[in-house]
């Protein structure tokens, strides 16, 4: 799914009024019974009181529809209309005049008199402002905001917390509701990815509205959200006369003595990803562990208790390395050496990643579209220090350009960068906060780059399916805080389900 800034979001609307030959009053009406619909299904109202704060705008719109929704339904809602300017949305002015006619109580909240008081149990719904919101909030709507904020109580933000913007810098850091859920329209929004605004958006429940399809494919853009959709759109599937051959040769390439599992991990998941043949090159101590947790590997061996020499005899067609590797000065010059006379394509995660961030000349021998996979400290290492998530991207767009690599940065909704391309993953949960995932991961990917991906699809692709996979795994009964790197193998099964068959 390609997310959209707040012009394209508006041209989005504008499209589909055009195509469906409705009215944006409609559209609105649409907009707020899908997130009415959301509420009745997902919140209490037993002895509850929904309190509303809108704006005059079109998101304030939505809220009059909801609590006229709410009010017909007999549930008991008090309206607050933040008088945030003079104009008033046109289709605003409709929906407070249906709110009128039905008798609601509404109270106004202008700049002398802005106090409210809320009950114990009150639900708040957060339409101040929505997508629309251009500049930072300031004055007697940002007193407002503390105010909400400071009730402690539970909101639920419609389309954006009231605030934020879809895909631009916070300044005013404090000026934003804080929501517990948002429910935003149609598409992810930039802003509703980053941690940093993590305080302010909580969980983003995404409310389909009904805008049309077509104007997607149209209307470009360079930031994706990786959905189901989004991978079927390329995923590849296995025809009747394929055999190993067809689908590579992957070597990992890692372990050092006392951390053999890490390379274990990584060589069973490139396997749990399809790779055809599958290879290990590890030190010599950790060969009676692989052959026998790995049946299915060949295994070929460096020296005694780290990797020194890279002397390994397979072809490959691709090298996952750097999983438990160690930083020791032999197996940086091994390293080094490798690197000089290596053309196969790359896939560098941990140790390998921390060498490079030491040894920033070793980037230039790095084959073209070479996939890294750091996790924050890792990634900071390698890119340096930023402020924010915006510096964090530009600094990652640089080094992608520079380098021309593909960037994976680890963690809730990872992130692929591929120089102006931004890819954000949809699956993945906290469960997989824990030692060994990250290997996982990067086995995934090398065993997905084995077979006819190219190194952007198989990066994508290793992120949703890992995630996947954990997230099939907690389907199942096991909980987060169980979950382990084992199970994220033992579930890839279940997240190619969705694809395969
Ligand atoms: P819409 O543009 O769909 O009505 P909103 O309801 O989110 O979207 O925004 C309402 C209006 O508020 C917009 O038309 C915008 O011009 C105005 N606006 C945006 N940001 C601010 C702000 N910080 N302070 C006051 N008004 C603003
Ligand atoms: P290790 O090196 O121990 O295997 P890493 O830190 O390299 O672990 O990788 C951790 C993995 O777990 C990454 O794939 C990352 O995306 C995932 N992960 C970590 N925390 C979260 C989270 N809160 N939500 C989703 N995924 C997470
Ligand atoms: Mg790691």
């Amino acid at each position: 799914m390609k997310i959209f800034n707040t012009s394209q979001i508006q041209k989005w609307d504008a499209y589909t009024i055009k195509a469906e030959q409705i009215t944006s009053l409609d559209l609105m009406e649409r907009a707020a019974t899908a997130c009415f619909d959301w509420l009745t299904e997902h919140v209490t109202f037993h002895n509850r009181r929904i309190c509303f704060f809108c704006g005059v705008g079109n998101n304030g719109g939505d809220g009059l529809v909801m609590a006229r929704k709410c009010l017909e339904k007999g549930y008991a809602v008090s309206v607050y209309i933040v008088h945030f300017s003079s104009s008033q949305s046109e289709d605003f002015k409709k929906n407070l005049q249906r709110l009128i006619d039905l008798k609601a109580t509404i109270n106004h909240l202008v700049e002398d008199n802005s106090s409210f008081n809320l009950k114990e149990s009150d639900l708040i719904i957060d339409a101040i402002f929505g997508t629309g919101m251009s500049r930072d909030i300031s004055g007697f709507t940002s007193e407002i905001i503390q105010l909400i904020n400071q009730t402690g109580k539970e909101v639920i933000a419609i389309d954006m917390p009231s605030g934020l913007s879809t895909s631009s810098l916070l300044k005013n850091d404090g000026m934003v509701i804080k929501a517990s859920t948002t429910l935003t329209f149609q598409c992810p929004k930039l802003n509703l990815l980053l941690p940093d605004y993590f305080k302010y958006y909580g969980e983003v429940v995404l409310i389909n509205i009904g805008l049309s399809e077509s104007f997607s494919s149209v209307e470009p853009s360079s930031m994706f959200y990786v959905d189901a959709n989004f991978i079927k759109s390329f995923f590849i599937k296995r025809k009747k006369f394929d055999h190993k051959g067809t689908f590579g040769h992957s070597l990992l390439i890692g372990g050092s003595f006392g951390k053999i599992g890490a390379i274990v991990l990584a060589t069973k998941a490139a396997i749990g990803a399809g790779s055809g043949l599958t290879t290990a090159f590890i030190p010599k101590c950790g060969y009676d562990i692989l052959q026998t947790s790995v049946p299915e590997a060949m295994v070929e061996i460096d020296n005694d208790l780290e990797l020194a020499y890279f002397n390994y005899k397979v072809n490959p067609t691709v090298i996952g390395l750097g999983m438990g590797m160690g930083t020791s000065e032999k197996t940086i010059e091994g390293f080094y050496r490798f690197l000089k006379h290596n053309s196969t394509p790359l896939v560098i995660d941990a140790d390998a990643i921390n060498i490079l961030s030491k040894k920033p000349s070793f980037l230039e021998l790095l084959p073209p579209e070479t996939i890294l996979t750091p996790h924050p400290k890792e990634l900071e290492r390698l890119i340096g220090k930023w402020s924010n998530d915006y510096e964090k991207i530009d600094l990652m767009t640089d080094f992608t350009e520079k380098h021309n690599c593909i960037l994976v940065n680890k963690g809730a909704n990872t992130l692929v960068v591929y120089k102006k391309e931004k890819y954000f993953n949809s699956t993945g949960n906290p469960g997989l906060a824990k030692g060994g995932s990250g290997d996982v991961l990067t086995g995934m990917i090398t065993g997905l780059l084995a077979q006819k991906y190219t190194a952007l699809q198989a990066s994508i692709l290793g992120i949703y399916l890992h995630g996947k996979a954990a997230d099939c795994a907690l389907e199942k009964g096991i909980s987060e805080e169980s979950l382990t790197a084992s199970d994220v193998i033992q579930h890839i099964d279940n997240a190619f389900a969705f694809f395969s068959s």
